[in-house]
């Protein structure tokens, strides 16, 4: 029997894209989630980092508006992707939509930075057809510096998606001088051929294009002075990966992980770059 009260479920959201052609096949819905536990220094959306802010829904408030679009996100072959922030911050609401999704029919997309414990994290798997998971760095240090998290959680979560056989596609943002020395590149294709559930490695382009909401925040944008790396420098990296014998997707627009699009009107977009070691939802 239907629960009616997991439907009033209420989540904290940031924005809606009804036309996401990025976050995986066909044409996607996009979810982007309110709150984020990590604090990546090339974040392109730093008003999603904040618990408190962005607007509130129900599932069903949500599922009303994915509805709407249900036929022609089926016949594009696509569905509802969900991404952040971090998705699993609030997986009960994060299950609850897809759980519904499921059950008209649609294919469901989680993208996560795997920041996550993996017991919360399980009961939303049962609903996701497809896991984008980022992994900013292989090299514990420079992931730390990246996101100020440890990598210990999103390795758990990478072999827990292959203990499980989840459909995963990875997701690599390549920042000079941060992410692209050799060895932080080789160690990650080495980890990620291992994972026979990885579909598709995407490697994604430094840009600064978020810069501007760093400023409007107030907020200080350590990669000022960086570049987006040389199409050389991207090609090298994506040979790499498929010396690895895996399959690379480049984005052409060096679009990212994270990459919000107003539809629901934003509200208080404020966090606070504090520096704080980071807890897991
Ligand atoms: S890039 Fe994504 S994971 Fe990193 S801080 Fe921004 S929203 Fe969070």
């Amino acid at each position: 029997m239907e629960d009616k009260s997991s439907n009033q479920c209420v989540g904290r959201i940031h924005s809606l894209d009804s036309l996401g052609t990025l976050d995986g096949p066909g044409i996607r819905l996009v979810v982007f989630m309110q709150g984020c536990n990590l604090r990546c220094l090339y974040c392109h959306n730093p008003d999603c980092q904040d618990r408190d802010g962005g607007v509130e829904v129900t599932v069903d408030e949500l599922m009303e508006e994915i509805n709407k679009y249900r036929s022609y996100l089926s016949f594009s072959g696509g569905g509802v992707t969900v991404s952040g922030g971090e998705p699993f911050l609030q997986y009960k609401f994060v299950r609850e939509v897809f759980r519904n999704c499921k059950k008209h029919g649609l294919h469901t997309t989680l993208d996560t930075s795997g920041f996550v414990k993996l017991n919360a994290a399980k009961s939303v798997l049962n609903f996701v057809d497809l896991v984008l998971l980022d992994i900013k760095s292989f090299n514990p240090k420079i992931y730390q510096s990246v996101t100020k998290a440890s990598i210990e959680p999103t390795l758990k979560f990478a072999e827990h998606l292959k203990t499980i056989n989840k459909p995963t596609w990875i997701r690599f943002v390549l920042v000079p001088h941060l992410t692209d020395s050799p060895e932080n590149v080789e160690s990650l294709a080495q980890f990620v051929s291992k994972l026979h559930n990885v579909e598709l490695v995407e490697v994604l382009p430094f840009h600064k294009m978020g810069e501007y909401k760093w400023e409007q925040l107030g907020y200080e944008y350590k990669l000022k002075n960086t570049s987006p790396p040389s199409l050389e420098k991207l090609q090298a990296v994506i040979d790499v990966f498929k010396q690895y014998g895996l399959k690379v997707l480049q984005s052409a627009t060096g679009a990212f992980p994270c990459s919000a699009a107003p539809l629901y009107a934003r509200q208080r977009p404020s966090m606070a770059s504090d520096g704080l070691a980071r807890q897991l939802p």
